[in-house]
């Protein structure tokens, strides 16, 4: 199989608008990602956090 690319979607927690998206590596595969970052719906740095598909 091909290898696949984990690519992660990163939603502002506030309006769940997709506005990063990082890609997983093995050191933080395993928690969710929580980031302080700026979200240009809410025009002010809001909780992202990993989305789900
Ligand atoms: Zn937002």
């Amino acid at each position: 199989m091909a290898s696949k690319k984990p690519f992660t979607k990163i939603q502002c927690s506030v309006c769940k608008k997709t506005n990063y998206f990082t890609k997983k590596s093995k050191a933080n595969a395993e928690k969710k990602l929580e980031l302080k970052k700026f979200c240009s719906t809410c025009k002010k740095h809001t909780l992202h956090k990993e989305g789900r598909k």
